[in-house]
């Protein structure tokens, strides 16, 4: 074989330039997640593909065309997860974490959807989600839109819309889906393709259609909303009422209606009209009866998920975060021993946690290295050369402004930078 390898389609390789960002947005996240008191749950990217089967149900996208599943070297089918609600749950079970318990947890990590790659869609992709188990009322409902608000209230994101329904309990829902298969069996000429294998197997989701020739035949479909139960419905206005008094503004959409078979009750979206056709950014809802399907005690549980690389690219698109450049950047004249500037770095490093510090490894000449040190968008350039070596001294000149080069006693030069950088190392 010959040939460069290439990465995966639809699996991307963050690079540095795009890393701070990253880092950044999901810092950002997870101090507020923390805010809240969840609690980490770190969980294998690879789990029994009946795991998946079970828990999101065998007619959903995800299960019957999506999956990455293999078979390993024992004959086993395991699944690289394509989302992380159902190993959360057999983790909680088979730790005994759900058990008569209320638990607040999330997780961060790639997810594996094997869909036709394009601008906001990879196969390779990450989340980073939030689960509550053992709590039953509107309030956690309530809990997790509102770390949902904040988080992009602190991400200054002010274009994403909340779009809620309440789908019931699963018999409500099964009484409406008969009454939808009715419908669109009148209607049967109307029907695109996808939406014809859909009636068969997953009709609901039919409402999720966005094909614009089969809108008319979507809005005129009887609503969900008269076939709830009194319960979900009590359920739904009081979550409604905690929300405005939050002061989240909503849109009800009857036809959200969520990929996966376990949601009951609450579902909800965050959507932005800045990404194009990929506008959701967050979605979640209700899914009491998946601990039971696992063979568990009656569990209420909800969680939702936020996808990094559309926040990222609305993060970037929006001019919100920043990049990283360091802060300094050591200059040592060539030939001069490298121990030298070594061990002063590994010095201000101990004095000044917060300093991004950039040796020039590799030396070349003087104005070779004041080139990089220039393009690395430094702050000031650290020289050490042979007038400095001698004088326990440093030069410093800083490298946004014109201002000519001087020297310091190196014994003066982590306080001459604390002062200097005091914004930027958070010192102020
Ligand atoms: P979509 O309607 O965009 O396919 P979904 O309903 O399949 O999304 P969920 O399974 O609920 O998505 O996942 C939650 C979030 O994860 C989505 O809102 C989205 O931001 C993100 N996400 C889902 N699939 C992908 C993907 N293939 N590539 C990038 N992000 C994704
Ligand atoms: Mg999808």
């Amino acid at each position: 074989m010959s040939g460069k390898i290439q990465a995966i389609r639809g699996m991307h390789d963050i690079l540095p330039e795009q890393s701070p960002y990253w880092r950044q947005l999901e810092n950002t996240i997870i101090g507020v997640i923390k805010q809240y008191d969840y609690r980490e749950i770190r969980l294998p990217i690879v789990e029994k593909t009946e795991l998946f089967q079970r828990s999101i149900g065998e007619y959903t996208d995800i299960v019957s065309k999506e999956m990455y599943s293999f078979t390993d070297r024992n004959d086993e089918s395991l699944t690289l997860r394509p989302e992380g609600t159902a190993g959360c749950v057999r983790a909680g079970m088979e730790h005994g974490l759900l058990y008569n318990q209320m638990q607040k947890l999330w997780y961060i990590g790639p997810m594996f959807r094997h869909e036709r790659p394009q601008k906001g869609r990879q196969r390779q992709f990450h989340q980073i989600g939030i689960e509550a188990f053992g709590m039953a009322g509107p309030d956690i409902d309530a809990e997790m839109i509102l770390i949902c608000a904040r988080i992009f209230k602190v991400l200054h994101l002010n274009d994403v819309q909340l779009e809620l329904n309440t789908l019931g309990t699963p018999e409500a829902r099964r009484a409406y889906r008969d009454i939808l298969v009715d419908y669109f069996n009148d209607h049967l000429d109307k029907l695109d393709d996808d939406s014809r294998n859909r009636l068969e197997t997953n009709p609901l989701r039919i409402l999720d259609n966005k094909n614009p020739a089969m809108r008319d035949l979507i809005e005129s479909a009887p609503s969900l909303l008269e076939y709830i139960d009194s319960d979900s419905v009590e359920h739904f206005e009081q979550l409604k009422s905690l929300l405005d008094d939050g002061g989240i503004s909503y849109t009800i959409n009857p036809h959200l209606v969520r990929g996966l078979d376990y949601y009951c009750r609450t579902v909800f979206e965050w959507t932005t009209d800045q990404l194009g056709a990929q506008g959701a950014v967050c979605a979640g809802g209700r899914f009491d009866g998946l601990v039971e399907l696992f063979g568990g005690k009656p569990t209420p549980a909800i969680g939702c998920a936020m996808g990094l690389e559309r926040l990222v690219e609305l993060v970037i698109l929006q001019d919100k975060l920043t990049d990283e450049p360091p802060h300094a950047c050591m200059i040592m004249a060539e030939g001069l021993p490298v121990r030298h500037g070594l061990k002063l770095a590994e010095t201000l490093r101990d004095k000044l946690p917060d300093l991004r510090l950039m040796t020039l490894s590799g030396g070349g000449s003087f104005k070779s290295q004041f080139k990089r040190a220039d393009k690395s968008g430094a702050l000031v350039a650290l020289v050490i050369g042979d007038d400095e070596l001698e004088n326990q001294t440093i030069g410093i000149k800083t490298l946004r402004d014109k201002e000519p080069q001087f020297s310091l006693p190196v014994g003066e030069l982590s306080d001459w930078l604390k002062k200097t950088l005091a914004a930027e190392l958070n010192l102020s």
